[in-house]
């Protein structure tokens, strides 16, 4: 069977919560909906999208665009692996950052931003609040910025899937109120389910609380769990490309001695790190929790 998203090659995968197609899906060899590779506790892995077998398999090859496809779902969800078709000729890139559970990684970054000015989204989980908070002072300038956002990861990073609606809500309104009470923004429309596992009935739970943006990838680091500095940068070059969300972590200390290397490589391919509002025409809504 061909993977939806390879038969189409689309950089904004939109139809996939048709429930035919999420099944279709899940029967790709490295499907979507399937571990996350860049999550704690999954194994090595690329892209969310088929890995060595999809579109970013060869490389540098500039990929197939075609144009979004309106979706009839309830509360206007899409998922989004990568940007607009508009991204690319922009070279636009989107930076995002999970989780934080390492003090020093999330520290890092936040340093990352503030020296380099590099527009990045993070995905903060509240279980990790001791970690992001202290980076409150350094990060709320940048996020009123809008140089920084910051997208809803669910507050104790639980597999979705497995939660009834109440339970998938509480993740979301409580890592929203988390990050409303620190940062003083809002995450919505945006969130990345934990693992990216999803389903019909987590998109439209989520989609009912004001989160009708899927955010997956189609690029990743795979340093959700540690690697080795050689490999992250292999990663980094196989898949910072134009129009391309890329996955990372602040989980593991790796990535801190490579930073100046990641934006040579931004540089030499003449790439735009922005926000995912900044890639896909969104504002933050006022905050409400
Ligand atoms: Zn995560």
């Amino acid at each position: 069977m061909t993977c939806p998203h390879q038969r189409w090659g689309r950089r904004v995968f939109l139809g996939l919560l048709g429930i035919g197609l999420a099944s279709a899906a899940a029967g790709c060899g490295t499907a979507p909906t399937g571990s996350d590779p860049g999550e704690p506790g999954s194994g090595v892995g690329g892209s969310a999208r088929g890995g060595s077998g999809g579109p970013l398999g060869t490389g540098l090859q500039p990929r197939p665009i075609r144009p979004p496809r309106p979706v009839d779902r309830p509360h206007g969800v899409v998922e989004l692996f990568g940007g607009p078709a508009a991204s690319v000729p922009a070279r636009q890139l989107a930076l995002t950052v999970d989780d934080g559970f390492c003090d020093r990684c999330v520290a890092g970054y936040a340093a990352f931003a503030q020296r380099t000015g590099v527009h990045l989204t993070f995905s903060p989980n509240g279980r990790y609040a001791s970690a992001w908070a202290p980076q409150a002072p350094v990060l709320r300038p940048l996020i009123e910025a809008g140089q920084v956002q910051l997208m809803n990861h669910t507050f104790t990073h639980p597999d979705l899937t497995k939660l009834a609606p109440a339970g998938i809500r509480e993740e979301l309104e409580r890592n929203e109120k988390w990050i409303a009470t620190t940062f003083g923004t809002s995450t919505r429309p945006y969130f990345r389910p934990p693992f990216g596992r999803r389903n019909l009935a987590v998109v439209e739970t989520a989609g009912e609380v004001g989160f009708n943006r899927v955010v997956l990838w189609d690029g990743s680091y795979s340093d959700s769990e540690l690697i080795t500095p050689e490999f992250l940068m292999a990663q980094a070059h196989r898949y910072l490309q134009a129009g391309v969300i890329m996955l990372g972590h602040a989980n593991h200390p790796t990535v801190l001695g490579l930073f100046d290397q990641i934006l040579d490589v931004i540089r030499q391919r003449r790439l735009t790190p922005v926000t995912l509002d900044e890639m896909f025409h969104t504002q933050r809504p006022p905050v409400t929790s």
